[in-house]
């Protein structure tokens, strides 16, 4: 245990999109909230910065380290829970694949969840994941208090009465605060969810598109770029005791698995060989995804299994800017010629008072465009961003974009504030990284 606590020679790593690489000087992976002390006391001597990594799920440079690459994996599953009130301490490290197993015996469930379930809860509150619901906000916004430790080595404790003024900064910190040992999340009573999936047309859509995001528990939508057509999945919460229908084995191996990832990966290989392959292979594909129901466990609902590689960018913008916004996208892509074998996935947030949530302040819908991992991304995600930035659009920390901070200080009320507690707990920026340098400044 000894050797973990301390650090090792730094290894390569990869993100999960491979849109970034680094070499780190030292990794360590400590076991405990003293081993994350000693090398951060380590890190103050040797003048090495320090980066805390989750799963390396984000598509931005945000985890990218270069000093010592700080593992929390260790740092997992239930440290404390207040079951009276529904709150749940987690260690750092705990992916959210584990909370089925940790929560359901207690009857509790994360309120709301987005697509995947393989990254950490302390990188996924970091960066502002969130799934769809026009009355329920991101992940970070449940979280009631963190413990973290700070660039001076002490502990800091925060939550609702203890540094409570930190809260609001500390739920969604980018990793720019300090490093979260454990943070306490307010879970719901487990519930089921009764999905419907159905294709619909693209107008149709984006003409009701507000009944529909407001109509719904869990609302949203992918459009295949060259088609007229979108899978729209409504997702209704159902008290635990109703009747599951879950999707049987097989159909669901074949869905999930085959269509969703094999044929994906096949249809994006396809497509860079031939581009023009690219719209037909999209209209069959808006006729192949997307017509069940099925009633299951919230978090096997909410959440899907992603095998093909991709990158992704993702816009929130004002929930009443979507329809426009969208149709931008749709004309930018006819202009150019561009072939895109990825869905745009559209989806929406409840307005929060989380300083750098993409929704702060204003009810929220998101637009995410995304590449293979194989394909050139850039060109289409600036001409996006230029689109997304005239709908004042607030880019996801977690996923590749190009704004930086004085663009971002216009757009966040509470940016500045941010930017001030970071100076008095990092002043000496030991938690730096050029992604947070661009994003909140030196
Ligand atoms: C296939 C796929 C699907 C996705 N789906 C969604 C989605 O549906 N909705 C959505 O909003 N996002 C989604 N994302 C983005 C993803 O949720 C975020 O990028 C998230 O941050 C990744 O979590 P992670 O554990 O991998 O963190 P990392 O990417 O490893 O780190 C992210 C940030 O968290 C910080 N951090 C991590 N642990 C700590 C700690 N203990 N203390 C302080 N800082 C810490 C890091 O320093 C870094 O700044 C998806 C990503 C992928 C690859």
């Amino acid at each position: 245990m000894t050797e973990l606590n301390s650090l090792r020679p730094g290894r390569a790593w990869r993100n999960w999109g491979r849109s970034e690489a680094a070499r780190p000087a030292f990794t360590a992976t400590p076991t405990s909230v003293d081993g994350v002390v000693a090398i951060v006391r380590r890190a103050r001597d040797r003048g090495l910065a320090i980066k805390t990594i989750g799963a390396g799920h984000s598509f931005s440079a945000v985890a990218v380290a270069s000093g010592i690459q700080l593992d929390v994996s260790r740092l997992e599953g239930i440290v404390d829970v207040n079951l009276a009130a529904g709150r749940v301490t987690f260690g750092a490290g705990t992916r959210l694949h584990r909370f089925p197993a940790l929560l359901g015996p207690l009857g509790l469930a994360l309120e709301n969840m987005g697509d995947i379930d393989r990254q950490t809860i302390a990188g996924a509150t970091s960066t502002g994941t969130h799934g769809t619901g026009a009355t329920f906000g991101g992940l970070a916004t449940r979280v009631v208090a963190v413990t973290m430790v700070t660039a001076e080595a002490t502990i800091l404790r925060i939550s609702e009465t203890e540094n409570a003024e930190l809260l609001p900064a500390a739920r969604l910190g980018l990793g720019a605060l300090g490093i979260i040992v454990d943070l306490t999340v307010q879970c719901v009573p487990s519930f089921l969810l009764a999905a419907v999936e159905r294709p619909a047309s693209f107008d149709d859509v984006l003409d009701d598109f507000e009944a529909l995001a407001t109509g719904a528990d869990h609302f949203e939508f992918y459009w295949w770029p060259h088609t007229d057509g979108v899978m729209t999945k409504t997702n209704s919460r159902l008290p635990t005791d109703a009747e599951r229908h879950p999707i049987g084995a097989l159909a669901g191996w074949f869905e999930d698995r085959v269509l969703s990832n094999i044929a994906l990966a096949a249809m994006c290989n396809i497509g860079r060989l031939v581009p023009a392959a690219t719209p037909p292979l999209n209209r069959f594909a808006t006729r192949a995804y997307g017509n069940r129901t099925y009633t299951d466990n919230s978090h096997d609902v909410f959440v899907s299994a992603r095998t093909t590689r991709f990158r992704e960018m993702e816009y929130a913008i004002p929930r009443a800017a979507v329809p426009q916004a969208l149709r931008d996208v749709r004309d930018l892509i006819d202009g150019t010629g561009w072939r895109i074998s990825f869905p745009i996935e559209v989806r929406v947030a409840a307005s929060d008072d989380t300083w750098l949530s993409t929704a702060n302040g204003r009810d929220t819908g998101y637009i995410a465009v995304h590449r293979y991992f194989r394909d050139d991304h850039e060109d289409y995600f600036l001409a996006v961003e230029q689109i997304m930035r005239s709908h004042q659009g607030r880019p996801h920390w977690g996923k590749i974009h190009y704004q930086d901070s004085e663009s971002l200080a216009a757009l966040y009320p509470h940016h500045g504030d941010f930017v001030a507690v970071r100076d008095r707990l990092d002043p000496d920026r030991v938690f730096t990284n050029p992604y947070l340098y661009r994003v909140l400044g030196p």
